[in-house]
């Protein structure tokens, strides 16, 4: 059965880091759709071109050309065995096209990233990502040995244009109307985990694995 771990929060929640971390400790493939889309922007595609001004101003992609994109991907080999959902679903429609697709072939688990608001604009304006590896840095909370410079691959830091206050504030709003209905979807279907994401990132890890692990406990085991 297909291992489907879904990571909902708001955005500057810690999505990026916490699913990289949990990619590698359960050998899943860590699909992000909002590196989906940068990708698609740095190499001009058309779905780069339709997703710029919707991105760029901190709005959603309409539902049809994210769930596209997504289903290519997952349709790919690495992800046979299972993935990581990290940006997707953000929106009702996109949960349901997720639920309809996987059908009863999945194992699905939502996480939820719990942070406040006030510490959501503090921390997605520190944030700094590599333009050669997409590893994740924080001005404050994780710089880099050398200012600009990825510690990992020496790609150039960037911050996102999405991560400017203004904007972060306006998806903030688009969180709160769009996304968090998925947290009583996913509750609703006993789906869901919350964890305390204003914690160190290495604890939230820990209390991420612990809560994945209390699942597979209670399911008897299982895959799930
Ligand atoms: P992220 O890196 O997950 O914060 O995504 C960056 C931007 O990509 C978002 O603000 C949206 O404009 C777009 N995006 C990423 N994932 C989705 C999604 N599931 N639905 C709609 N838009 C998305």
């Amino acid at each position: 059965m297909t291992r489907v771990v879904i990571i909902l929060g708001p955005p500057g929640a810690g999505k990026g880091t916490q699913a990289a971390n949990l990619s590698a400790n359960l050998g899943l493939a860590h699909i992000a759709t909002g590196d989906l889309f940068r990708e698609n922007l740095k190499n001009n595609t058309a779905l780069g071109e339709k997703a710029r001004g919707f991105m760029n101003s901190g709005r959603l992609v309409p539902d049809a050309l994210v769930i596209e994109m997504l289903f290519d991907r997952v349709a790919k080999p690495d992800c046979e065995v299972g993935y990581l959902l990290d940006g997707f679903p953000r929106t009702l429609p996109q949960a349901a096209a997720l639920e309809q697709a996987l059908g009863e072939a999945a194992g699905v688990q939502a996480l939820n990233l719990e942070v406040a608001d006030e510490s959501i604009v503090g921390r997605a304006t520190g944030r700094l990502l590599c333009r050669g590896c997409t590893a994740i840095y924080h001005r404050s909370f994780r710089p880099p040995v050398t200012d600009g410079v990825c510690d990992e691959c020496s790609g150039e830091l960037f911050q996102r244009e999405d991560d400017e206050e203004k904007v972060v504030r306006e998806r903030l709003n688009v969180y709160h109307t769009e996304t968090a209905p998925l947290v009583e979807y996913y509750s609703a279907r006993n789906l869901l985990v919350g964890v305390n994401g204003e914690q160190a990132p290495d604890q939230v890890t820990g209390a991420l694995m612990a809560a994945l692990a209390a699942v597979c406990a209670n399911d008897g085991g299982g895959t799930q």
